[in-house]
């Protein structure tokens, strides 16, 4: 079918939720998509933050073929062979002991909101106040179900949608005061992403994460992490978190985990489990035999080609290269991020539109915020595909610009 065919066909038969772009792919080979025009895309954006070991990974393949013709699924009321040993190795590389697996991000999401809940109403009954407000941050994105628009900042995402969960208060990110002041005994949660994604890649400050475990901790409420875009890997850690000396109560992780199916995660603490019982919370799909056989090979695949240290090292060029762009062009007024996960913010959002004609460049990257541009390459990707990317964008952007010769692989 041509693209004007879909496009028609779409237009007729879906439910008008996103403006795609007018390409439709067809391939993917490591850092490479292809179109159905045979035209290559170094893709930079990963399925937003999904891909992370790029397209058609040989070793995921493989198992998605083995796994497939063995056991798709089989509901949560059995076991399989996968998903205590994908929880086990979560806990290992968190430092926190259990987890519940959904589809999405979002149902992480809902899931850790709901457990905070439910760990507050357990202290009741042992005698406590009750507790049940959340204190979510400005500029928070924590996917589109209910409880996570309701922690959501920007009202594009939450007002067509009201009355939204009740008991959520927002917290200016990364202002320790404006913290102190919204924090009472009725908060049951302190909730944010430790690296801001929709909200631009921005990162939480050392003192206001440290401020946030503090204040939950003295007065029994839980400190709630969204991992889902920078977790299990991207910023050159398993977790942002672990850039800091802060544990927290939850986390929730999901894109990338299984390698671009769909799974996501809650993992958390002995202490905040013991409130959940069986028949509290579920789910038919999460965590089953497919998904989890594959997260375990995406896990396994990280630990054997160091990609870590891949990450940590290539987001370093990465950023440094960008920081150089910066300097040469005042339009660039910020550099931010960490690993692989970074981003420039410019003067306008019509800059910000010249994005199309990376699209035509052969590269994909998208735009966040209005007047960002995020890169969110795999974890595999190489010095010479970061100076391909930073080349484009600098003539699209019409920055004097030096190419230089890439150091290392
Ligand atoms: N939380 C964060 C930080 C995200 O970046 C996203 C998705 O972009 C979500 C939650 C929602 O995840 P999903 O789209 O898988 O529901």
């Amino acid at each position: 079918m041509s693209l004007a065919e879909l496009q028609k066909l779409e237009s007729e038969y879906l439910v008008n939720t996103y403006e795609r772009l007018p390409v439709q792919l067809v391939s993917g080979e490591g850092a490479y998509v292809v179109d159905s025009e045979g035209k290559r895309y170094l893709d930079f954006l990963s399925g937003i933050g999904v891909t992370a070991l790029g397209h058609s990974h040989p070793a995921i393949t493989k198992i998605i073929a083995e796994q497939s013709a063995k056991l798709v699924h089989t509901s949560n009321l059995f076991f399989h062979a996968y998903q205590g040993e994908l929880a086990k190795k979560l806990a290992e590389i968190s430092g926190l002991d259990r987890t519940f697996f959904t589809n999405s991000g979002t149902e992480a999401w809902e899931a850790a909101l709901k457990f905070a809940r439910a760990y507050a109403k357990a202290q009741v009954a042992e005698g406590k106040k009750p507790k049940w407000r959340v204190l979510a941050m400005s500029g928070a994105f924590h996917g589109r179900t209910m409880g996570s628009v309701a922690t959501t900042a920007r009202s594009k995402y939450r007002k067509p949608f009201t009355p939204l969960m009740p008991g959520v208060r927002f917290v200016k990110f990364n202002d320790v005061a404006d913290l102190n002041k919204k924090f009472d005994d009725s908060v049951c949660a302190v909730a944010l992403e430790v690296v801001q994604g929709e909200g631009g890649i921005t990162p939480v400050s050392a003192e206001f994460l440290q401020a946030a475990r503090e204040i939950t901790e003295k007065n029994g409420a839980l400190l709630l992490l969204d991992e889902i875009q920078s977790g299990l890997g991207r910023t050159g850690k398993y977790f942002a978190y672990q850039h800091f000396s802060v544990k927290p109560d939850m986390v929730t992780v999901a894109k990338p985990l299984a390698a671009g199916l769909p799974l996501g995660a809650v993992i958390t603490t002995n202490t905040v489990a013991k409130s959940i019982t069986p028949g509290m919370h579920g789910t038919t799909f999460g965590g089953g035999p497919l998904v989890c056989a594959v997260a375990l090979e995406f896990l396994r695949i990280i630990e054997s080609e160091r990609l870590l240290t891949h990450a940590q090292q290539t987001g370093d060029y990465f950023k440094k290269r960008l920081e150089e762009l910066a300097a040469r062009d005042p339009r660039i007024v910020a550099v931010r991020g960490v690993g692989l996960m970074l981003a420039i913010e410019l003067k306008s959002a019509a800059l910000a539109k010249k994005l199309k004609a990376m699209l035509a460049d052969g590269v994909i990257i998208n735009r966040t915020n209005e007047t960002v541009l995020r890169f969110l390459p795999p974890y595999t990707v190489t010095h010479q595909q970061v100076d391909e990317v930073v080349g484009k964008l600098a003539r699209v952007l019409g920055t004097h610009h030096t190419r230089r010769k890439a150091v290392g692989n």
